[in-house]
């Protein structure tokens, strides 16, 4: 069923748990994704980034695929699908597509014109039924081309968002897309616990979920993030089953090179990868 994101993050707030954004890329993904939030009767919220939608040969195709794959597969649980790191225009041109849900990621500009687009996107979001996360501080690492330093977001600048009625909020906390590298410092808690006590019941969203250690996801969800972004993580362990495929040579017995084959090992991998961080996040039995 899809929804918009913000019961099931407010309801994920309350419960002290997080939902899993998890990022698609195709046909696959999206199938591994619903399944295993069917199966463990949780509510998963589809990621896409403006990149990965190009690949997929646009908006409309995303929203009508995830639309039409959760219809046919008779999925029960919460879903909705979202723009991960929109621009204005596609933040603007996937509440046309049907996306139940976007994230303006205004952070680049200075915070006089994040506020004044963000607040113009979520008028048109909730006018049409969307939820909308907007972001303060910089990710670090890299989406789509983009670097970022990683940034520890100003708690002042995260209220002036969140006064702007988003249904929840990215902020910077030294957290990075991608890989973390050795000398990575960790969260910065202090800060983590400075923008709740300025956002009060807003959810907060973790972005570069893959590779952060368990006890610092459940100091996170304990200090009020709802919403942990995996993108990485899925891509690697997909990347890693059908290596071994190949490299095993199963491509080259009988059938092997059929896609459905070929393809199957690195779905199943994607889908234990979502299972673990379901299973992390407490999201579980929560649909
Ligand atoms: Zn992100």
């Amino acid at each position: 069923m899809l929804v918009n994101a913000s019961e099931m993050l407010t309801k994920a707030k309350a419960g002290h748990y997080a939902v899993g954004h998890f990022n698609t890329n195709n046909l696959e993904w999206t199938k591994a994704i619903l399944q295993t939030a069917e199966e463990m009767k949780s509510p998963v919220i589809i990621g896409v980034s403006e990149g990965a939608a190009k690949y997929m040969t646009g908006f409309k195709v995303v929203a009508d695929m995830v639309k039409a794959m959760d219809k046919a597969l008779g999925i029960t649980v919460p879903v909705a699908l979202h723009l991960d790191h929109g621009s204005y225009e596609g933040a603007k041109a996937c509440i046309d597509a049907g996306f139940t849900s976007i994230m303006f990621d205004g952070s680049h500009y200075g915070i006089e014109e994040n506020v004044e687009k963000t607040k113009e996107l979520v008028a048109l979001a909730h006018e049409k039924g969307l939820s909308i996360e907007a972001e303060v501080g910089s990710i670090g690492g890299e989406e789509d081309g983009v670097i970022g330093a990683g940034e520890v977001a100003d708690p002042e600048e995260c209220k002036m968002i969140a006064d702007l009625g988003v249904d929840f909020l990215a902020a910077g906390i030294g957290n990075i897309h991608g890989k973390y590298p050795a000398n990575w410092k960790g969260l910065d808690f202090v800060a983590l616990d400075k923008i709740q006590a300025k956002t009060g019941t807003l959810p907060l969203v973790l972005h570069g979920g893959t590779g952060i250690p368990a006890d610092m996801i459940a100091k996170a969800i304990d200090l009020g993030v709802s919403k942990i972004n995996v993108n990485t993580e899925c891509q690697l362990s997909f990347a890693e089953a059908t290596r071994k495929y190949i490299e095993a040579g199963k491509d080259l017995e009988g059938k092997g090179f059929d896609p459905r084959k070929l393809l199957a090992p690195g779905v199943d991998a994607i889908k234990a990868t979502v299972r673990e961080k379901i299973e992390l996040f407490g999201s579980a039995g929560k649909a």
